[in-house]
């Protein structure tokens, strides 16, 4: 296990970034995070009262944190996580700004990782593939639409960061692993940014319509974020990692319209679903369809785990959380 190292969380506040930071306080780690805030102010404050006695908050964006440099010069392992992410603020509220921020963040990060001969890993999204519908090993070409379709726009940008990680490593060394993450989830996820579980119990446990864009034969498949947790953890120890792109992602793939008669199931809810045309949500253009299994050899041969959280145990787990 990653023990008694110095470590940068980027977007440490986030959903992952709390659950990573958990986890590695158990290990005697030093941890630094640095988050902006940008999601559920509540919550957030709350986690940075409960543990500020062990962990170094920096309240920040990461372009405009003059420090930067210096924070990266302390640590030994970088977990890049912070990103503009979430349709919400993708398409609907700050379409140029994601892109801006996400590419100038990581450039940051990449170039100090690189002068500071930092280990790092960078988390990528299964967006990457587009609606390619096989198997998804992590070299198939990817699918994606048009530029002039906003939905896209996170896939491309990740992409273009994922370019600049292989550059940086063919060219300058950098110590860098991306990882492809197939739709974490799990206990303590907002609903706040439109993601579907998430949102889905909110409508369910409230007795509001289950909304479920297109004709939610599209589908997903869903990672338990303590597993994403243990491979992030295990592939950050892995030398044989540098330069690579690897999926985490999990074992069933599900249609959004099975997925929200589950939830209504397990909640017991009288909730009904109600279908919202994707143009609605994704703008002109929009499409959304089948995506592929991850092949989950890569990971496998580099780490010898693979995810292995079913999703209805996934369900019942978020499920009790939200009881209590
Ligand atoms: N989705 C839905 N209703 C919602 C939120 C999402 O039908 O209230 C669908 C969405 O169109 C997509 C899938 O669920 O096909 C997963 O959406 P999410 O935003 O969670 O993740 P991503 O699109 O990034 O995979």
């Amino acid at each position: 296990m990653v023990k008694n190292k110095k470590i940068l969380i980027t977007g440490g506040l986030g959903f992952i970034g709390t659950h990573l930071a958990k986890e590695l306080l158990k290990y005697s780690n030093t941890i630094y995070l640095i988050d902006n805030f940008s999601t559920r102010k509540k919550s957030k404050i709350e986690f940075v009262n409960k543990y500020k006695k062990k962990i170094y908050f920096i309240k920040s964006g990461i372009s405009n944190y003059k420090e930067l440099p210096n924070l990266i010069k302390k640590v030994d392992i970088v977990y890049h996580l912070a990103a503009s992410m979430g349709v919400e603020n993708i398409i609907k509220k700050q379409p140029t700004n994601s892109i801006l921020n996400n590419l100038r963040s990581t450039e940051l990060i990449f170039q100090y990782c690189a002068q500071f001969n930092k280990r790092i890993i960078f988390t990528s999204s299964s967006e990457v593939y587009g609606l390619n519908a096989k198997t998804l090993v992590e070299d198939a070409r990817p699918n994606l639409g048009n530029p002039k379709i906003v939905r896209w726009n996170y896939a491309y940008t990740k992409l273009t960061e994922e370019f600049l990680a292989m550059s940086y490593f063919r060219e300058k060394k950098l110590k860098v692993t991306v990882v492809r993450l197939f739709n974490t989830v799990g206990e303590g996820q907002t609903n706040k940014n439109g993601m579907v579980i998430a949102s889905f119990f909110a409508q369910a446990l409230k007795g509001e319509s289950i909304t479920v864009y297109g004709d939610g034969k599209q589908s997903r498949t869903f990672t338990y974020v303590k597993d994403v947790i243990y491979s992030l953890l295990k592939l950050s120890l892995s030398k044989n990692s540098y330069g690579e792109i690897v999926n985490i992602g999990g074992l069933n793939k599900i249609s959004i319209i099975f997925l929200a008669k589950k939830i209504i199931k397990i909640t017991k809810s009288k909730s009904k679903i109600k279908f919202i045309k994707l143009k609605k949500i994704y703008g002109e253009g929009a499409e959304d369809g089948k995506q592929g299994m991850p092949s989950l050899k890569k990971l496998e041969h580099l780490i010898n785990y693979r995810p292995n959280t079913k999703l209805d145990e996934i369900l019942k787990i978020i499920f009790k959380k939200k009881k209590v």
